[in-house]
């Protein structure tokens, strides 16, 4: 079965490998070796000052960077599941928030943004996702931050990007804190969340603390002296290392090149048989494609095509269907999706098949310079 879900993504066999040795305790010179190793790769990555590991899904780095660098008020961006969860940490947190929100196909604007700075001055905080996954849309977050930042220069902004790091270049100049996951682009399991902080977020974080498990000033100084201030993630410490080392020999460049080539002839390829995509400005991350009988095509995709994609939450349930672009993902598969899409469109009587898809994701990838 083919794993195209945008997370969780399949773990390759050699990074399972690596992941399958005894285990070692956390606090010895051995982990230290690989917990430092890690952290240096994952700068490189996140191309920002400092990083931080912590044991908890995505959502946990979420909450984290709410909690230790909302004073006042946040605003959030809420165009989908992911945003709409930025505002449900704030009401749990008892944390005063404005939300914007949009349809889950459309993007938050800067004027919005700035609207909304300029309308309430006590917001400190701007809580946005990258990517926006339930409907696979791009914020345009670096023009975000960049005009809140003229408004405001000492706002925090906080970019969630699970569906994003790892996947394409992100201008870090404007961003203090950037959120990944280990499910998603890193291609490792589910457990393991990371967050890139910038100098200003470095010496916020080093004037106060806030927090227990998630407090980012004790975990900030104990991974400094690369250790962590609970039991660290091991298996999932050296799993991330080993991934991004295999990135590394790639070239996150090439790296990025390869996933946006994958999701352009992907798009085409749908589009050429009749699919129409969802999001008005998509992420490289994922394709989304609306389609009313997406729960009927998933199913034979499953079943018949041995592919599994994902479907839509909430009131986009069956109404869409995502496909993944993030990771190391080989060509084949990825044309095999766009086939078994198109077979499956033929199995419903929806299209004659005439091996459009895969023709038009093979003139894309291999023989246009994208
Ligand atoms: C997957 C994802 C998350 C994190 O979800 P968890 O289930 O907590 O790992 C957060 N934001 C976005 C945009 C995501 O795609």
């Amino acid at each position: 079965m083919l794993l195209f879900t945008p997370g969780p993504t399949p773990v390759l066999e050699d990074i399972r490998f690596a992941m399958s040795q005894p285990t070692i305790h956390h606090r010895t010179p051995e982990f230290e070796a690989i917990f430092a190793n890690t952290r240096k790769k994952l700068k490189d990555i996140f191309q920002m000052e400092e990083v931080i590991m912590i044991a908890s899904s995505g959502t946990g780095a979420m909450e984290a960077a709410v909690i230790n660098f909302c004073q006042t008020k946040a605003l959030t961006v809420n165009a989908g599941k992911f945003g709409e969860r930025f505002g449900k940490i704030c009401q749990a947190q008892n944390i005063p928030y404005t939300e914007l929100k949009y349809e889950w196909n459309t993007p938050a604007t800067v004027e919005d943004v700035v609207n909304a700075l300029e309308n309430e001055r006590d917001i400190d905080t701007i809580c946005i996702q990258v990517c926006e996954s339930a409907g696979g849309l791009r914020h345009p977050v670096e023009a975000i931050a960049k005009a809140a930042k003229a408004i405001k220069n000492d706002i925090v902004v906080i970019a969630d990007g699970i569906t994003a790091v790892g996947v394409e270049p992100i201008d870090t100049s404007n961003i203090d804190v950037l959120i990944s996951g280990s499910q998603k682009a890193f291609m490792l399991p589910p457990g393991l969340a990371m967050l890139g902080l910038n100098a200003d977020a470095v010496l916020k974080l080093e004037s106060y603390e806030k927090g227990y498990y998630l407090n980012l000033h004790t975990e900030l100084k104990k991974q400094r002296n690369n250790t962590t201030a609970y039991t660290a993630a091991t298996t999932l410490v050296i799993g991330l290392g080993a991934m991004l080392e295999k990135i590394e020999k790639l070239g996150k460049d090439q790296l990025y090149h390869d996933s946006a080539k994958r999701a352009e002839a992907t798009k085409k390829a749908l589009e050429a048989i009749g699919l129409s995509v969802y999001p008005t400005v998509p992420a490289p991350s994922m394709t989304t494609i609306a389609f009313d009988k997406a729960d009927e095509l998933r199913k034979i995709l499953k079943t018949k095509y041995t592919v599994n994609i994902a479907g839509g939450q909430d009131h986009l349930k069956g109404k869409i269907f995502r496909i993944n672009h993030m990771g190391l993902i080989e060509t084949y598969e990825a044309a095999w999706v766009v086939n078994a899409i198109e077979l499956a469109l033929a199995d419903m009587g929806i299209r004659t098949f005439d091996g459009k898809a895969n023709q038009i994701f093979n003139d894309i990838y291999f023989r246009t310079n994208v």
